[in-house]
């Protein structure tokens, strides 16, 4: 069962989210939000103030829990979610984009829009016994977020450079 795209799209942002709280970058004013969003704008209501901006940032715990969560713990966050937002799925069609799925009104807060979105994509996981592919970086140095797309879930580091300076650190550590 493939993750539909506007699933993926949510655990983008929820990656890079919760990556930010992990780099400890701060998220308290509305430029910060518009960064951090940049590469998956999302549609609907944006308020563009300080208050939707720490909204975000305090989401931020929620959606690594989610990230972190075994599958039935994951199952149970997400149901928790739904039920705190009271969703109402809808499928729409707008900005070039074919018929997806919206599980909550575009004049709601960004904050719950998130959530709920990222809710559902974890709802796609859970049904498709994909959750486990969610994962942080083996480098403890590290811990970031990140979506193994590998065919064999091998997936072990967030990029390259964590990958390539672990390997240097064990390559020494076998030397001395
Ligand atoms: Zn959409
Ligand atoms: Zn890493």
């Amino acid at each position: 069962m493939p993750v539909p795209f506007e699933s993926r799209t949510a655990l983008e942002v929820a990656r890079v989210l919760g990556n930010s709280e992990i780099a400890g970058r701060a998220l308290d004013t509305p430029a910060q939000l518009d960064v951090l969003l940049a590469p998956w704008p999302y549609s609907g209501r944006r308020d563009h103030d300080a208050a939707e901006a720490r909204a975000v940032a305090g989401l931020r715990h929620q959606l690594i829990t989610l990230w972190d969560a075994e599958r039935d713990a994951t199952a149970d966050l997400a149901n928790a979610i739904l039920v705190t937002h009271g969703t109402a799925p809808q499928l729409v069609r707008h900005d070039g984009t074919d018929w997806h799925l919206h599980a909550v009104a575009p004049d709601q807060p960004l904050a719950a829009r998130i959530a709920v979105e990222t809710a559902m994509a974890f709802v796609d996981l859970v049904r498709a016994g994909e959750t486990d592919r969610c994962r942080r970086c083996a480098d403890q140095t590290c811990l970031h977020l990140f979506f193994d797309e590998s065919r064999n879930r091998s997936r072990r580091f967030c990029s390259t450079q964590c990958q390539a300076r672990v390997n240097v650190a064990a390559y020494r550590a076998r030397r001395t």
